[in-house]
């Protein structure tokens, strides 16, 4: 028996009553969970084994495929399901981490990271744009792609007023070391949306999500963060269209 606390990033009706979920665990990745019996009205593990539900999963392993025994909910999310926009995102990071996460990889760190953000979406205690930034940016950190940071490419100056950040090349030019003739790539930004791509990428958890930024440097890094992840993952996820469908309507 695998006893092992998961989160529901996505869940597949078999017949009438049965369900394949893609659970993320600490210590197993993403794992694909067959649970008899979960969608039934009245079963006893359906509230656990649902959508964003967060658990203590019971199970048994046979080849790749864990069965449920049993689950107990350690917190169920449902405030997400308050508004479309929430749901919405929530359904954009689960298709994102679904997409990029695998078996034996992930763990505590991206652990923490979706059920935090889940918690600040969920509780509205945090901007969603700042939630989307910072889940899109501190993904990407986690799972390998890491911007530089540390200073101008060129010259290393650290904090420039003016820069040229680079999705494709992880990277940033200071105004001065710039050569225009590359700009395709590059997006240019000011000082405090590289702030916060610092404090995204380099902060604690327990301060991840404690910053703040103004409406139009906000914007900047959402574009910023949006495209990074697009760029080094190589696809587009249509719940961010949604996402970005149903914000347009409910604001
Ligand atoms: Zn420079």
């Amino acid at each position: 028996m695998i006893i092992q606390e998961g989160i529901v990033l996505r869940e597949r009706l078999v017949g009438e009553h049965d369900k394949f979920l893609d659970v993320l665990t600490k210590d197993n990745g993403m794992i694909e969970v067959s649970a008899k019996g979960a969608g039934k009205i009245g079963g006893k593990s359906r509230s656990s084994a649902q959508l964003f539900a967060y658990s203590k999963f019971c199970m048994d392993r046979r080849g790749s495929r864990y069965y449920l025994n049993s689950a107990e909910p350690i917190h169920i999310f449902y405030g997400l399901r308050d508004s479309l926009t929430k749901i919405a995102l929530a359904s954009y990071f689960s298709e994102v981490l679904t997409f990029c996460i695998d078996e034996e990889c992930g763990g505590a760190e991206i652990m923490r990271l979706i059920l935090n953000t889940l918690h600040y979406l969920e509780n509205g205690k945090r901007d969603q744009q700042l939630l989307k930034s910072v889940f899109e940016l501190r993904l990407m950190a986690e799972i390998g792609f890491m911007p530089d940071i540390i200073g101008c490419r060129m010259c290393g100056i650290y904090e420039p007023d003016i820069l040229y950040f680079s999705e494709k090349n992880s990277c940033f030019y200071c105004a001065d070391c710039f050569d225009g003739a590359v700009d395709k790539d590059f997006t240019k930004i000011k000082l405090p949306v590289l702030s916060a791509i610092r404090h995204i990428v380099l902060a604690d958890f327990n301060r991840l999500f404690n910053f703040r930024i103004s409406d139009s440097a906000m914007m900047s890094l959402s574009a910023i963060t949006e495209n990074y992840l697009i760029v080094h993952l190589e696809r587009h996820f249509q719940t961010l269209n949604y996402y970005k469908d149903v914000r347009k309507i409910y604001e």
